[in-house]
């Protein structure tokens, strides 16, 4: 099993080549999005000049003493010519936004087929759940997210460019020595700001671990559930030392950037000083010696002065750029995570005799790349579980359990051997055929805030069969409850959605995917660790559930506590990857061996409770 990039791996590109990544993006999925921001940074660059043209056109009229209805006319279409551009300009930018902000959308819609396409192991090792959690942040931030900077970042940019360009140009008619010096000091400059924004970021790392201190630090503050310790263990003095010193830390990261800030901004001002004073005496002069009418020195005055704005733009644009392209790398480094080998065949489970049997042959797996190295979990492991058997697993913590749970169900490929299905190599089945084959019931609960009927069903509303799902609430023993309380099948659950959503206790969401995986009502049944939450008595009337509405299927339970195994025909006790043991309860409580002796100790646990809520309830 290999491991997908990690965030160490997380290859930096250049702002070059993501903008280009962008284009490409826009170019398949929208096109319009980079029709509308080119024609957004043409307004926005012929914007300014025209502003700086009108002044001169009207001085060049006085001047010329030609105000005549003529002029006025010239005059006039000038002005509504740039009002009109103004109005085009925020038309093009309004939808530009719209059209990216649906693209926005469309990218995590385009993750999320990602993720599935992924290998399941990949998906769910640490680095890569960080890192898709980035990817959503990236992309589903709010307005500043990567994707929104990246796009305003380089419309700005390309804007910015191109009036520095037609600037330069227009003062190339005033004189090229100056445009060359107001060039030369504008790369100074560049130097001067990348040297700024490259000491901001070296910050960026530190202040973010600070924040994220201080935010636990507020969490634990803040949590309800934290005050009974932080009262009985007296915890006040070290939360708030706590406090003050990841404050102090931030406070100390705010003042070195306010210092660096202070005198960058001193550097650039007087620059741009030197530079501006310096412009305006060559055209002072030059007007003085009547090489520049009035009307020129209004326009290249304007120009001067907009070259400096246009530098400074031009920097921070950079600056916004950079910083969104972590976030694009972070994109990127997800899209081009290695995806499942899709190597199966075409055939359809429909086409085999259900319910199956599955069998397990020379199978080795490991975990790689984990903290402690490469964990072998499984080697040269034989199984085979028979068509409609009823198999209970168990063993202690770490024994394997879930592991083979996985690679039964396919979120897991053996690095060796093969899983078959009645004798057929289960290659020979494209995935989500195989996926059709299960109902499990995992230990971590997935219940999303829809109705109760497409949490059953986990599809559309309009797709669900409520008959089926009270059938499958009934067989759960939750329809009663759920009668009681007036939950019906279009109720929403939890209260992320709804103020009134339905939420369950930890028994009654045991119960809940059961009927979950009830209604699906596959040929085979998997039930991990399902009655954890469970009181004892309870648990035995899951199981006693379980048992009935599993007939004629194929069934694998895992469970900690052995209640469970009175109903299997056959119990594989796991030690370390190994079948330890195998038999019936009977025979293997007969072998007096480990799994005898792990019954004995929870029997007399088990009467012990018993007794205790005997105890209460008298
Ligand atoms: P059980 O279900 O019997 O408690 P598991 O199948 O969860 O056992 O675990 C078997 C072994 O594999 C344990 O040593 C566990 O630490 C290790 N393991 C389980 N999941 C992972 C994982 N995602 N990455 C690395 N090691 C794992």
């Amino acid at each position: 099993m290999g491991m997908g990039n990690s965030e160490q791996e997380c290859r930096h590109n250049s702002v070059i080549s993501d903008i280009w990544f962008y284009i490409r993006f826009f170019k398949e999925h929208e096109p319009f999005v980079l029709v509308f921001g080119g024609a957004e940074i043409i307004f926005g660059a012929i914007l300014p000049l025209f502003t700086i043209y009108l002044p001169k056109i009207a001085i060049d009229l006085v001047e010329r003493r030609a105000v005549s209805g003529r002029a006025l006319l010239v005059l006039g279409g000038f002005s509504l010519l740039t009002m009109l551009a103004g109005g085009l300009h925020k038309g093009v930018e309004a939808g530009k936004y719209n059209l990216y902000n649906t693209q926005r959308t469309n990218l995590m819609g385009l993750f999320f087929l990602k993720s599935l396409r992924l290998r399941y192991a990949d998906q769910e090792a640490g680095e890569n759940k960080r890192l898709h959690w980035k990817v959503y942040d990236a992309v589903w931030g709010g307005d500043w997210c990567a994707v929104s900077q990246m796009v305003r970042g380089t419309v700005d940019l390309c804007v910015n460019i191109l009036s520095f360009l037609l600037y330069s140009t227009v003062l190339a008619f005033l004189s090229v020595p100056v445009v060359v010096i107001l060039l030369a000091l504008a790369f100074v400059n560049y130097g001067i700001s990348m040297s700024h924004i490259r000491f901001e970021e070296s910050l960026r790392e530190q202040r973010a671990a600070a924040q994220k201190h201080f935010q636990c630090v507020e969490n634990a503050m803040g949590n309800v559930n934290g005050a009974k310790d932080i009262r009985i263990y007296g915890m006040k003095e070290w939360m708030l030392g706590l406090r003050d010193q990841t404050i102090g830390e931030l406070r100390k990261l705010a003042e070195m950037s306010k210092k660096k800030d202070a005198f960058y901004e001193r550097v650039g001002f007087a620059l741009a000083a030197a530079r501006n004073l310096g412009a305006y005496a060559y055209l002072l002069y030059r007007t003085q010696t009547g090489s520049v009418s009035a009307g020129e020195f209004v326009l290249y005055f304007g120009a001067i002065t907009g070259f400096s704005g246009f530098v400074n733009n031009i920097m921070s644009s950079l600056a916004i750029l950079r910083g969104a392209a972590n976030g694009t790398d972070y994109i990127r480094a997800y899209l081009d995570l290695p995806e499942e080998n899709r190597k199966s065949g075409e055939g359809r489970i429909d086409s085999i005799s259900l319910p199956p049997e599955i069998t397990f042959q020379h199978v080795s797996f490991s975990y790689q790349n984990t903290e402690e190295g490469d964990k072998t979990v499984f080697r040269d492991l034989n199984l085979t579980i028979r068509a409609g058997e009823k198999l209970a697993l168990v063993g202690a913590n770490g024994a394997g359990k879930t592991t083979l749970v996985k690679l039964l169900c396919g979120m897991y490929e053996p690095d060796e051997g093969r899983i078959l299905i009645n004798g057929i190599d289960r290659n020979e089945f494209p995935k989500e055929e195989w996926y059709r084959l299960f109902s499990i019931v995992f230990q971590e609960t997935l219940i999303l805030p829809f109705t109760v009927g497409e949490n059953l069903a986990m599809d559309r509303a309009e797709r669900v069969d409520e008959e089926k799902a009270w059938k499958a609430l009934e067989q759960a023993g939750l329809e009663q409850t759920f009668q009681e309380r007036g939950i019906h099948i279009r109720s929403y659950m939890t209260k992320t959605m709804m103020e009134d959503g339905v939420e369950l206790s930890g028994g009654q969401k045991q119960r809940f995917l059961l009927a979950r995986a009830l209604y699906k009502n596959a040929p085979v049944m998997v039930l991990d660790e399902p009655t954890a939450a469970l009181d004892p008595i309870a648990e035995s009337e899951v199981y006693e559930q379980y048992n009935r509405y599993t007939q004629g299927k194929t069934a694998v339970f895992i469970s900690h506590r052995l209640a469970s195994t009175k109903f299997s025909d056959r119990i594989i006790l796991l030690e370390e990857g190994k079948i330890a043991e195998e038999g019936t309860h009977e025979e293997l409580m007969r072998a007096k061996g480990a799994y005898a002796r792990m019954f004995e100790v929870q029997s007399s646990y088990y009467r012990r409770e018993a007794g205790a809520c005997a105890d209460v309830q008298i």
